[in-house]
């Protein structure tokens, strides 16, 4: 089985997805995930990556299916992914479908997680994270301070591109190019819409219901 987790930034995409990875024991692909290891290994590659991230716009659609194409080739057969962050343009989707095709393989359900952009803003400007534990908490709704987080403040790092401007790069760079995927998988007949406003748990049940439906 092989879904995607699409939405805005923000929209809880990756948390849905690593529930997803869990529960159905599928391979989590997050692009966003990938391109920040290429950019921890300070590459010259991963220097270019990072100054487009920081500007809030899309890195380019070979980048992107040359780390798709690894993982494929890796996967010996064994195809059951959960694909966070990714397609994000129309190519990225034209190519995924037929890169899947190659191996008789499909997308099963496209979950569209819907956040209206004040809320995005919002979530987005309090998002922060430990670098230790990985944890993903928000100074608005969840912070660190009142749950049992153990690490330390000192670990509490905030991603270069979650502030309040390049968010609302991203927002935009969002609606023109990643949104008109929704018509894509519609017309595909398999893109399931879920508020991504409900609490985590709800959402996960909703899909959950969808995909055992
Ligand atoms: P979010 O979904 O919250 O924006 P991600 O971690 O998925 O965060 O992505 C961070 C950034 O990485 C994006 O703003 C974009 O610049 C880049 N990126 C991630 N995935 C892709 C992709 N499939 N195509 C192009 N750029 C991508």
């Amino acid at each position: 089985m092989n879904i995607i987790i699409f939405g805005a930034p923000g929209a809880g995409k990756g948390t849905q997805s690593d529930l997803l990875a869990k529960n159905f024991s599928l391979k989590k692909i997050s692009t966003g995930d990938l391109l920040r290891e290429e950019i921890n290994n300070k590459s010259d590659l991963g220097k270019k990556i990072k100054d487009l991230i920081e500007k809030g716009q899309l890195v380019s659609d070979e980048i992107i299916i040359d780390l798709i194409e690894n993982i494929f080739k890796d996967q010996n057969k064994n195809f059951n992914f959960v694909f966070d962050g990714f397609p994000r343009t129309l190519k990225q989707a034209e190519i995924l479908e037929k890169k899947l095709k190659n191996y008789n393989e499909k997308i099963d359900f496209v979950f569209n997680l819907e956040v209206n952009r004040d809320e995005i803003i919002k979530r987005i400007s309090g998002r922060i994270f430990c670098t230790k534990c990985n944890k993903i908490f928000n100074n608005h709704f969840n912070s660190p301070l009142s749950s049992e987080h153990k690490c330390g403040d000192s670990y509490l790092k905030k991603r270069a591109d979650d502030t309040v401007e390049v968010v609302e790069k991203r927002y935009d760079t969002y609606i023109k190019q990643t949104a008109p995927l929704i018509k894509f998988y519609i017309e595909a007949n398999n893109l399931h819409t879920v508020s991504g406003l409900s609490s985590i748990n709800e959402i996960f049940g909703q899909i959950t219901s969808l995909i055992k439906q």
